[in-house]
């Protein structure tokens, strides 16, 4: 997690990274710090809180220089302190630098250097890294290196980087060399963007919207000197290598807030314009199917394939269960849905035709990162179907699909579990029609899938009224969110944004599972959310909620409009229009978004920025 920017050029550095911070800030909102070169001195501002905390401190204390770093924390060693903030200090000074990701063999390095003198401020295992460098930089000078040169301290970091296990995004300042910054990657993800006479560098490429659209995504093992005219790209085993420049075509425009007051709320709105998003261009009305060129595959190929494995974390993960029931209903095919924290370690049998997913909303979940290498490194294709353009994942899948939901702000993710799920119902129906799926049954489901926008705009007039539901039952500690077949993992995603933004526990489970365990749980002060809209599997999933009623737990049900069967027995219903039952998660999901984020309001949470999450997780 964690955002970082970094500028080299001639402009007002802190104001330019106190705004890429704030644009940066979904990434991680513990902490947030400063470093600015004046030509003589480094100045450092960092502060525990929100980037508006650092924004307040910068303004009692300015800084001036044209070259500096800024990073906003989500901590992973180390509790949240201003000390434990970045940037950290390595030596007496001579280098500043700022970290996203986690040094897995900090404690070694930590002993090495204690016992060479140095001495730690800090509890992170960033502030290894900042001493390490100074340490080489000394040994470097001492065997001759010359302490103004540029490859003194370029080396005195490759040594470093050898030395360090895990995962580094790396931006680096030097006392001694003030018009210089220095990054690396390793696992985390940066890009440059190429200015005049000026360079900038970011965990993505929102900081630099505004200021530059070329752009150069390091790679892995890639260190980049900047100086405001020129820029060095060296490669661990390459050498120097020219960079592979691109040009942005991301635009700033969709960060407004508007008329919402949460983003959260914005994007749960924005649900019918993505889900059209997400279709537009890919239904092919010729041949009863979807249009999805992005995966690269003839129809030859699809054909041959036997198993699919979808791999993904958290929301996006629940989004993969639909797809599972979803493509093996209509394309025929097994599906597996795999932790890609499991997959990346695990060393799961894969059949040579078997077609590999990464599900992503932001494209640089770490987890979801490995667990692609990995199925790559073992010679599988792997796609993916993500939100953000240019992002690593994006950029090194063998193909996918894009969702188009636009950009996702509010860690609560709302419209990109929708998309994907519309994604997934693409695929199936792609798939589906190079084997089983006749082309009158492509028409019907690509009918159902124009109308589903519709639908979904229909589904957020129970807004009101699911108010009214929260400000009923906001005070309760304990909810079950109960669902069966592809409204199971439908609970799973309800439960889930229930627990993120309003810190309630909540448990999602199959309706029918819950006899085996949680119906203990069931008492008067323990709701059930029942996801029960009709369908084949209704009357099985009524008996389930007749029995939470039955011993005394109170019910809120989303239910079909019309369904008065469902609202005789339930204590509250929330009606939702009727559509196919695999397109129903879409649906469905409306009012479970909107009951957390008005919980979470009664409660006090901050709805955009729950505390320890971030919305684009980049460490492991
Ligand atoms: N591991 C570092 C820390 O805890 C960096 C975390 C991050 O990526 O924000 O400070």
């Amino acid at each position: 997690m964690c955002g970082i920017v970094g500028y080299v050029g001639s402009r007002k550095v802190s104001d330019l990274l106190l705004e890429g911070l704030f644009r940066l800030e979904y990434r991680g909102y513990d902490s947030a710090g400063i470093a600015v070169h004046d030509g003589g001195a480094i100045s450092l501002r960092k502060r525990a809180g929100r980037v508006q905390e650092l924004a307040r401190l910068v303004d009692e204390q300015p800084v001036e220089g044209g070259v500096g770093i800024g990073h906003t924390r989500w901590a992973t060693h180390g509790s949240v302190t201003d000390a434990n903030s970045h940037p950290h200090v390595g030596g007496n000074g001579e280098v500043v630098l700022v970290h996203n990701g986690v040094i897995e063999n900090h404690d070694t390095l930590r002993d090495h250097l204690q016992s060479r003198g140095y001495v730690f401020q800090t509890e992170t295992d960033t502030e290894v890294v900042a001493h390490l460098v100074a340490h080489h930089l000394d040994e470097r000078v001492k065997l001759g290196d010359d302490p103004g040169e540029t490859e003194t301290y370029v080396r005195a970091v490759e040594i470093t980087l050898t030395e360090l296990k895990g995962t580094y995004g790396v931006v680096a300042l030097f006392r001694d060399l003030p018009e210089t910054i220095v990054t690396a990657r390793l696992g985390s993800p940066l890009v440059v963007g190429v200015g005049e006479e000026e360079y900038f560098v970011a965990s993505d490429a929102s900081p630099l919207v505004g200021y530059t659209d070329r752009v150069h995504y390091l790679s892995d093992h890639e260190l980049v000197v900047l100086t405001p005219e020129k820029m060095d790209v060296r490669h661990r085993d390459n050498g120097r290598v020219r960079p592979s420049l691109q040009t942005l075509d991301q635009v700033a425009d969709d960060t407004d807030l508007g008329e919402f007051e949460h983003y959260m709320l914005k994007e749960i709105f924005e649900q019918p314009k993505a889900l059209e998003n997400a279709i537009r261009g890919r239904l092919d009305e010729d041949a009863a199917t979807a249009r999805l060129g992005g995966l690269n595959m003839t129809p030859r190929q699809l054909r041959r394939i036997d198993r699919i494995v979808l791999t993904a974390c958290g929301t996006s993960w629940h989004a993969g269960l639909v797809g599972e029931y979803v493509i093996e209903e209509f394309a025929r095919i097994p599906v597996e849905v795999e932790y890609a924290s499991e997959l990346r370690y695990r060393n799961s049998p894969l059949s040579e035709n078997t077609m590999t997913f990464a599900i992503t909303q932001s494209g640089e979940t770490a987890d979801t990162l490995a667990a692609m290498r990995e199925l790559q490194r073992k010679g599988h294709p792997a796609l993916a179907i993500c939100n953000v353009v240019g992002s690593t994942i994006a950029r090194e899948a063998d193909g996918g699909v894009y969702l188009r939901a636009g950009s996702e702000i509010g860690v609560a993710s709302t419209k990109a579990f929708t998309s994907q799920v519309m994604i997934l119902n693409l695929l199936a129906l792609h798939l589906g029609r190079t084997r089983h799926l006749s082309f009158p049954s492509g028409e019907r489901f690509m009918r159902r899938l124009r109308e589903l926008p519709e639908k979904v705009e229909q589904a957020l007039a129970c807004h009101e009224q699911v108010k009214e539901v929260a400000a009923r039952y906001h005070a309760f500690d304990n909810y079950l969110y109960l669902g069966r077949l592809y409204n199971f993992p439908v609970a799973l995603e309800g439960a889930l944004k229930l627990k993120e933004i309003s810190y309630v526990h909540a448990e999602g489970y199959p309706a029918a599972e819950m006899k085996h365990g949680p119906i203990a749980l069931v008492d008067e002060r323990t709701p059930s959310v029942f996801v029960i809209p009709k369908g084949g599997i209704q009357p099985k999933v009524m008996s389930n909620l007749e029995e939470v009623k039955a011993r005394g737990g109170p019910v809120i049900a989303i239910a079909c409009e019309g369904d008065e069967r469902v609202a005789e027995i339930a204590d509250e219903t929330i009606f939702v229009p009727y559509v196919e039952e695999h397109l129903q998660p879409i649906v469905t999901s409306i009012p479970l978004q909107l009951l957390a984020y008005h919980v979470a309001l009664l409660r006090g949470c901050n709805v955009d920025r729950p505390r320890n999450l971030a919305k684009s997780v980049t460490v492991e």
